[in-house]
């Protein structure tokens, strides 16, 4: 028998019972301003992007752009998961009173 555990506090999820998957969709956002320090390293060349990027994995250039998660959590973790994003957002918001048409 395959035992489920909320992923975030590892408590077991027995089979027919309420849980959720949380998809987590991460990309990483160009307002369409360059910063100081990038113009002024215009002349630098490719020889220096591609040393610059060496220095780092394909794994963490990769988690710069994008990350894509899935995570299996309880209903209790769910609720602690969500008000955490619309706390800060909302902080009057519920469930209940517009908490679900904030982000979309
Ligand atoms: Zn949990």
């Amino acid at each position: 028998m395959t035992r489920i555990r909320c992923n975030r506090c590892g408590h077991p999820l027995e089979e027919g019972s309420l849980k959720y998957e949380v998809a987590v969709k991460v990309r990483s956002s160009f307002d369409g301003t360059i910063p100081q320090f990038a113009q002024d390293r215009e002349g630098e060349g490719l020889a220096s992007v591609l040393h610059e990027a060496s220095l780092y994995t394909e794994e963490e250039l990769n988690r710069q752009v994008y990350e894509d998660d899935v995570f299996i959590m309880c209903p209790q973790c769910k609720e602690a998961f969500m008000e955490d994003i619309y706390s800060n957002l909302h902080p009057k918001a519920t469930p209940e009173n517009g908490r679900a048409h904030l982000i979309h």
